[in-house]
């Protein structure tokens, strides 16, 4: 086995990861940059262990035939190429529900967050404005009680999202091609122009394939409220950024919380560190401390089960 960018789920001291090395042989590359260095890395390997790396087409019909399988180390598996692993009889696998509460609940945080302002409050306390109050009541400032947040993808993280949002008195509107009862008159399953015309917030937690990439854009975004806040816990893609930042700039949404960026990691020139209205995180939904002892649990489940047949 071979672990080709260990250093995205920081191997840390305070873990145990006596199921994983019990589970296979590994070595580990803290970074694996360049397609060279992947193929080099997996001569000889019979597991290849990912963590969002893009494994392209190309790249996956050059794997020797000594690969068998390609172990992402995480829930989203768009980077890899299915149909190409399945050319050369690879199977894939991916973890899909390690961290399932964890990003549920930074998405209601998000919500929380912008509901309240609380970046822009710290910000100007910061700037040691303590005693001009006046100040503090121009940012927007709400109860989320009884307001509608709006669930693209109603699936294991989508559902977590929602029930911290019953729980905080918020109606729910889901657009999910799969929809699953929740007995609960506060919810509801509508198409996607509704839920974007009438939520205050829009959660993104559909899967990026080519049918979701930038599925918040400029006609999308044009059907929002200009009140209403964006958060996105799930890939960077789904949004079409510069879409998003002409939005936020000409008052045609309020505010983004964006866990996940179009290119990631974020780069300093990335116009969406630039606006006051938006919060930005460097993709930590899934890295908790519980959530990363489960994902190397996991893996080494996958590990097992593959070389079990
Ligand atoms: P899931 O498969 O349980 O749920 C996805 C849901 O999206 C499904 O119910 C599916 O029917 C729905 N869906 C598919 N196409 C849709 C569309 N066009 N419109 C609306 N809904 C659609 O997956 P999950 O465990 O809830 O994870 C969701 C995503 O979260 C993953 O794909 C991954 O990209 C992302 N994720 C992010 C982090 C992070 O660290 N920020 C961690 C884990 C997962």
């Amino acid at each position: 086995t071979v672990f080709l960018n260990s250093a995205k789920v920081d191997f840390d001291q305070k873990l145990d990861y006596s199921k994983f090395e019990e589970a296979t042989e590994f070595t580990k590359y803290d970074d694996t940059v360049t397609d060279e260095q992947i193929l080099e890395r997996v001569q000889g390997q019979e597991v290849v262990i990912t963590k969002e790396m893009s494994i392209g087409r190309d790249l996956i019909l050059k794997f020797p035939a000594s690969v068998k399988l390609i172990c992402e180390a995480g829930t989203g598996f768009n980077n890899i190429d299915l149909d190409a692993a399945k050319q050369k009889n690879i199977a894939v696998c991916n973890v899909p529900s390690y961290s399932t509460e964890s990003v549920g609940h930074l998405a209601i945080t998000f919500v929380l967050m912008l509901s309240a302002s609380l970046h822009l409050q710290q910000k100007m306390l910061d700037k040691g404005n303590y005693d001009n109050f006046s100040k503090y009541l121009q940012v927007p400032h709400y109860e989320v009680l009884g307001k509608n947040l709006g669930v693209i993808g109603g699936g294991a993280i989508g559902r977590q999202t929602i029930k911290a949002g019953l729980a905080l008195g918020m109606n729910v509107l889901i657009c999910d091609p799969f929809p699953q009862p929740w007995g609960d008159a506060a919810v509801q399953y509508v198409q996607l122009e509704e839920l974007l015309k009438n939520s205050d917030f829009i959660s993104l937690h559909c899967p990026l394939m080519p049918s979701t990439k930038h599925i918040i854009n400029k006609e999308t975004l044009n059907l929002v409220k200009p009140s209403a806040y964006l958060v996105n816990t799930s890939r960077g893609p789904l949004v079409n950024e510069a879409d998003l930042v002409e939005a936020l700039k000409t008052g045609k949404l309020a505010g983004a919380a964006l866990d996940v960026q179009e290119v990631e990691p974020a780069t300093p020139d990335n116009p969406l560190f630039h606006l006051d209205n938006v919060i930005m995180t460097p993709h930590i939904g899934w890295r908790r401390f519980e959530s990363r002892q489960r994902l190397f649990n996991l893996v080494a489940v996958n590990i097992t089960a593959f070389s079990q047949g």
